[in-house]
């Protein structure tokens, strides 16, 4: 996307960047930051996290917020609670983007292993709907909203093997559309962004022979996290906007 950012778009906006330890979260919570946003890190490693609040801190940004929590395992209340320390400390939200994911197994669907694809579903899928459910009222309490889920190309047209990834990736499209059109005269904008080939450990996990090099970096993919984070985009809903067109 050829866009550029006011290099104060997020001034003040507090965001929750979810698995903001590395690849693009990672990215993205750093380039928010230097848009001004105060980020909450969100993530499963806690040294991963600590890594990217002290880049932003090394930076000069706004001071983040840590929040580590494993997806996988997390129950309902878990992601309440966190809303609720939140709302403590901050008062409301005025970004989310959910970025974490995983891939779990490529295979033949004929073997796609029951326990790895209810590991998929339950982080890419049930943990997106149990974070987003108290998120909500703290989205409504900003000014201008903006809530991004993170599709993927394999999640509009299916592809061999891709199996349960490309499943929760389908369903995270139709939480986004369903969100959008709930939310449709609100202060909250639900959208996607399909990040595209980007270099990421998760891209060289699911093509180890490619060459990375020829591949986006988080970096460059900014500017559509940029665009659908910030007010520029507030006429924009229920999208699942393409970081990389064609
Ligand atoms: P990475 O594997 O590099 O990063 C994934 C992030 O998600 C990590 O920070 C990881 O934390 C976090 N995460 C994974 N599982 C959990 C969990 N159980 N609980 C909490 N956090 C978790 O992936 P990318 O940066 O490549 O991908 C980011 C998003 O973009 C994903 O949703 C992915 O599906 C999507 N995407 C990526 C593409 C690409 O080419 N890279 C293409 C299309 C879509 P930790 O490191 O601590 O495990």
């Amino acid at each position: 996307m050829d866009y550029q950012a006011a290099n104060d778009l997020l001034k003040d906006r507090v965001i929750l960047v979810t698995g903001a330890g590395d690849g693009i979260g990672r990215q993205a919570a750093l380039t928010y930051a230097s848009h001004g946003a105060v980020v909450i890190l969100l993530g499963k490693t806690v040294s991963k996290l600590e890594q990217t609040y002290d880049l932003i801190v090394a930076a000069n940004g706004p001071e983040p917020a840590i929040v580590p929590l494993d997806m996988q395992g997390a129950t309902e209340q878990h992601y309440i609670d966190m809303a609720t320390t939140i709302e403590e400390q901050f008062g409301r939200l005025d970004g989310v983007l959910l970025n974490a994911g995983m891939l779990g197994v490529l295979s033949p669907f004929e073997q796609i292993d029951l326990a790895s694809w209810e590991t998929v579903m339950k982080v890419n899928v049930t943990a997106q709907m149990m974070m987003t459910k108290p998120l909500l009222s703290l989205l409504r309490k900003a000014d201008d909203a903006a809530l991004i889920f993170t599709s993927s190309g394999v999640g509009k047209k299916g592809r061999a093997y891709w199996g349960s990834y490309a499943v929760s990736k389908f369903a995270t499209e139709g939480m986004m559309q369903i969100l959008a059109d709930e939310l449709s005269n609100t202060n909250v904008r639900v959208n996607a962004i399909n990040p595209g080939a980007t270099r990421t450990s998760m891209r060289s996990t699911a093509y180890p022979g490619e060459d990375a090099n020829k591949l986006k970096t988080p970096a460059e993919i900014m500017p559509t996290y940029l665009y659908l984070m910030g007010p520029d985009s507030q006429d924009v809903r229920g999208q699942s906007v393409d970081a990389q067109p064609k």
